[in-house]
């Protein structure tokens, strides 16, 4: 079916208490390769009626085996699990190139990451614990960290194996019992993971997959009772809904959503050191990532400089298939490359200053050129909508107030960076700024696995990655025990 003949597990299948079964519904969705436009094989279209299996083999896994294991068997297994993830890293990474259009050193880049979050959680599964609590005379009191449950999990298509380690990593490492809903653009690594995972002994039923559309095996997902928590990456509007459907049940949400994450170079600033991390933070996976880097807000003494230095580093990018490696692939689908063809319409009037090269770029593939607009005025469309495609703006400013109210001057609040050498300037900016992280001299789109990540505002709210995704993953139990 794929390039890749020698796959280990069926996917067309969803995995459900630890067996590979066909959708109960019996009907498929194609899958594209986005870098040829061609169906290389089809996955499962799951509906409700396989969702409520799934909730139902977790609930069992929770009240079974699963539920019996200590902090320490679950770490053991997540780091062993790791460890078959990274020699299977080529595998993975050519699954995600055909799957999502990722050039093969980035989805390489993402399995590793995957093992990484899985060798993270493994060790801290049973570092988390409760605390005691000095109370009233004759009484001691403690608390207890305890999963919620039945988990689920709502993954988008640009980062499946990076988001499903930070999530079912965590959610696994506090003893939750697992459904995962992969995107119906890109689920291949989600069904390769979860094969490996049965493969190092993971009970059944702690981890089950059911791929299939948003509005179906999704929405069954986030409205069914026997969940309890969900976790949700994806757009701002399902996300929206996401939460109102979780609500009906009093079900707990975290919420990772979209960005219009600012890079903000003061006249101070090291140019040299800034530069790669400019453009990569916009152009990585196609610009296709929640943390990319899609407004550059420049000191107008620097502006030019930094401008005419960004714009000849986007005339050499090459474009192209993701087997062939290059600086960008395809976008994930026909509709993703629609929506940004019309952002670039949107700046026909505005001055193009970099424009990468397509090469071998099949017709039937999802190519654009990246695209660089400068003098582009902070209330523009194309500095306030999340575009998702290979698209930065740059702005001009005239001092450290104006450069905050730009950064903070959209709906959301992911990621942002601050290029300056004035230490006061770098505090100032770091505490005035709304988002959920702030780097100094660096940008980490994407990377990270110990930093604790998510938004405000509109980039949604809870916080994973890190320890504290331990801390969502878990509900607290409060003990106080009289004696005298
Ligand atoms: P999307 O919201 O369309 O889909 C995300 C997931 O939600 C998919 O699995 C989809 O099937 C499912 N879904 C769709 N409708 C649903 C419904 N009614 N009920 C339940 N599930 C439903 O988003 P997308 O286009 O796949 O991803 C792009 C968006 O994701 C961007 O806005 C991006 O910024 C965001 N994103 C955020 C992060 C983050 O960590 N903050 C990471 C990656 C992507």
């Amino acid at each position: 079916m794929t390039e890749n003949n020698d796959l280990w597990f069926d996917p067309s299948k969803c995995l459900i208490n630890g067996e590979w079964v066909a959708p109960v519904g019996g009907e498929y969705l194609a899958l594209e390769n986005p870098s040829t436009g061609e169906v290389i094989g089809q996955i499962a279209r799951g509906q409700a009626a396989d969702i409520d299996a799934a909730v139902g083999a977790a609930q069992a896994a929770r009240d079974g085996e699963w539920g019996r294991w200590s902090a320490l068997q679950r770490g053991r297994m997540l780091t062993e699990l790791g460890r078959l993830v990274l020699t299977k890293t080529e595998e993975l990474a050519r699954l995600e190139a055909q799957d999502v259009g990722k050039p093969l050193k980035q989805a390489r880049a993402d399995a590793i990451a995957l093992a990484r979050y899985l060798e993270f959680y493994g060790g801290a599964a049973d570092k988390l614990h409760g605390e005691t609590i000095p109370y009233l005379e004759g009484y001691t009191v403690y608390t207890l960290r305890e999963p919620h449950g039945v988990t689920g999990h709502i993954v988008p298509w640009n980062y499946p194996m990076q988001i499903i380690g930070r999530s079912v990593g965590a959610a696994l490492a506090t003893g939750n019992a697992c459904v995962l809903k992969p995107a119906e653009d890109a689920c291949l690594t989600a069904l390769a993971f979860a094969d490996l995972a049965r493969q190092v002994g993971l009970p059944a039923g702690a981890l089950n997959v059911v791929p299939g559309l948003g509005g179906e095996a999704g929405a069954a997902l986030t409205g069914h009772g026997g969940v309890n928590h969900i976790s949700f990456t994806g757009s701002v509007m399902t996300g929206s809904m996401v939460q109102a459907s979780a609500a009906k049940n009093v079900v707990p949400v975290t919420l990772e959503l979209g960005g219009k994450s600012p890079q903000i170079v003061f006249e101070d600033a090291d140019i040299d050191a800034a530069l790669p991390f400019l453009v990569n933070a916009g152009i990585q996976n196609a610009g296709q990532t929640c943390s990319a880097s899609s407004r550059i807000l420049i000191h107008k003494n620097v502006y030019d400089q930094v401008v005419e230095r960004m714009a000849a580093r986007y005339g050499e990018l090459r474009v192209g298939p993701a087997m062939d490696d290059l600086d960008v692939g395809p976008l994930i689908s026909a509709k993703q490359k629609g929506i940004i063809d019309g952002f670039l319409d949107l700046g026909s009037d505005l001055e193009a200053a970099g424009r990468g090269v397509l090469e071998n770029a099949p017709d039937g593939g999802n190519y654009v050129r990246p695209t660089l607009f400068a003098g582009v005025d902070a209330h523009h469309a194309l500095a306030q909508d999340e575009i998702f495609g290979p698209v930065q703006v740059a702005i001009a400013f005239e001092d450290e107030a104006e450069a905050l109210a730009i950064a903070n001057g959209t709906d959301y609040g992911l990621v942002a960076s601050v290029w300056t050498a004035n230490g006061a300037r770098q505090m100032r900016m770091a505490k005035a700024i709304r988002s959920g992280q702030v780097f100094i001299n660096n940008y980490g789109a994407g990377g990270g696995v110990e930093l604790p990540f998510g938004g405000v505002g509109k980039s949604g709210h809870g916080r994973e990655k890190g320890f504290e995704a331990l801390y969502g993953f878990t509900t607290l139990k409060t003990v106080a025990a009289y004696h005298g």
